[in-house]
């Protein structure tokens, strides 16, 4: 079979999976309907996640739960609307948050995510864009001795299980790393590993440069279009119809409504996000990214400004932006941190594409020879995007993949 694909969706997966298929020799065109980078990857915190070997579970306490049930809370809020249409992959995103069954899952997480430092480095390196993955890690903020210490033992875990990065700092410590913190806390902890990016559009741009300069072709236009072809796929681009013996499905969010036309319809979920950037007053400087434990949200210092991320929003795909949480987070963040004007006048929203089992699906579309799937990286996908591109470019290449592609395969949603 011709080495030819088309890779629908230009996201930080869709672009290193281009890019690693590129530079396999693969005839490749990256198609999407907006530029590379303009969806979830671009206006998330930015942070190349080493320490996330975690996934995020769905809350277990009751307590915890009653407090998101309230929607009033800044880090998670829903739409009722959206409730019917949810509640079986969030009934299986609970089910599968069990502490016997996520134990597995967070085992499988991990391999992905033990990578992603060097994986990105490589492509960054020769991409001439390293100089954007800051090696500052983030910061957890603590008020409280008894969270403090159980975030100790979690790192502690991690670092023994994992190999992950982490120093405990006291309010002094913590002081002394950022001055321009307006409040006081009991400590923190600092994930040493993880780059900060201080601009992921940038990043994600820098690699489909890469991809552009090593041959690949970038193209505008509707997944939508995808048909079969004889043996192959076509897809309509502002540039004609595009055809080629593979196709692969990166759309992310929405990844599930083309899946769907081809037989596989995966529990998929999405959470929605948003940004703003401050200015900082005066000569304030915030020297690492940082989540408040009291207040729920990520502030970030990026080239833009200072990027305020908020937690999950629950809603329908067409539902109107209801940036609530960002509206809850402002008069926090001017609490934390002396924040000027605002830079944009809108905010960004962007979703991050959910599986009820929070690992993302990489490989082969079930009943489908010559289709493939990478999406659902959900928290991690700015993180795992060119882990995902090497995965998937020596499955298809019919390689021995560097990392086993065993729990991520598609026909678990069967
Ligand atoms: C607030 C927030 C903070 C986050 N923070 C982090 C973080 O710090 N670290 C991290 O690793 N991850 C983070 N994430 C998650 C991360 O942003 C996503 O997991 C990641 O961007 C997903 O990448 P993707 O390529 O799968 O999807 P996307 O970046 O969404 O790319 C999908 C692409 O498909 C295109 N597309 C969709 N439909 C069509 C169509 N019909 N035709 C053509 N093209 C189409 C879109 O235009 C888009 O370019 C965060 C997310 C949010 C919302």
């Amino acid at each position: 079979m011709s080495k030819s694909v088309i890779v629908l969706g230009a996201g930080m997966v869709g672009v290193s999976i281009a890019l690693h298929l590129r530079q396999r020799g693969w005839d490749v065109a990256l198609v999407d309907r907006r530029g590379p980078g303009e969806g979830a990857s671009f206006g998330n915190a930015g942070l190349i996640q080493r320490e996330a070997v975690h996934p995020h579970p769905f809350p277990r306490r009751l307590a915890e739960i009653a407090r998101i049930a309230g929607n009033r809370s800044v880090d998670a809020v829903y739409h009722a609307g959206a409730l019917p249409g949810l509640a079986y992959p969030l009934l299986r995103y609970w089910w599968q948050s069990a502490p016997e069954r996520y134990e597995a899952v967070a085992r499988a997480y991990a391999r992905l995510i033990v990578t992603c430092l060097d994986e990105h480095m490589v492509v960054a390196g020769e991409a001439g864009s390293a100089e954007l993955l800051r090696p500052i890690g983030w910061m957890r903020l603590f008020n409280d001795d008894a969270k403090l210490e159980e975030a100790r033992k979690e790192a502690e875990a991690a670092h023994r299980d994992y190999g992950v990065g982490y120093r405990m700092l006291d309010g002094k410590e913590l002081a002394a790393e950022e001055p321009h913190l307006l409040i006081q806390r009991k400590g923190a902890l600092h994930w040493t590993d993880p780059y900060s990016v201080s601009d992921p559009h940038a990043l994600t741009l820098s690699y489909a440069r890469l991809f552009e300069a090593k041959g690949g072709r970038l193209a505008t236009g509707d997944a939508a279009s995808l048909r079969r072809a004889g043996q192959g796929w076509r897809v309509e681009t502002a540039d004609g119809p595009v055809e080629a013996a593979q196709a692969v499905i990166a759309l992310g969010a929405a990844a599930g409504d083309l899946t769907r036309r081809f037989g596989y319809a995966p529990p998929l979920f999405g959470k929605r996000g948003y940004h703003y950037h401050f200015g900082m007053q005066g000569n304030a400087v915030l020297n690492h990214p940082f989540i408040d434990e009291e207040s729920g949200f990520c502030l970030v210092p990026m080239r833009a400004g200072i990027r305020l991320t908020t937690g999950a929003e629950f809603a329908r795909p067409d539902a109107p932006e209801t940036p609530v949480q960002l509206e809850r987070a402002e008069p926090i963040a001017r609490r934390l941190l002396p924040l000027a004007e605002k830079v944009e006048d809108k905010p960004w929203m962007g979703t991050r594409p959910c599986t009820p089992d929070m690992l993302p699906i990489i490989g082969r579309i079930p009943g489908q020879d010559t289709l493939w799937g990478a999406f659902g990286h959900a928290h991690q996908g700015l993180t795992l995007g060119p882990t995902t591109g090497r995965l998937l470019a020596e499955m298809m290449d019919g390689e021995k993949p560097f990392i086993d592609p065993a729990p991520y395969r598609a026909e678990r949603f069967r």
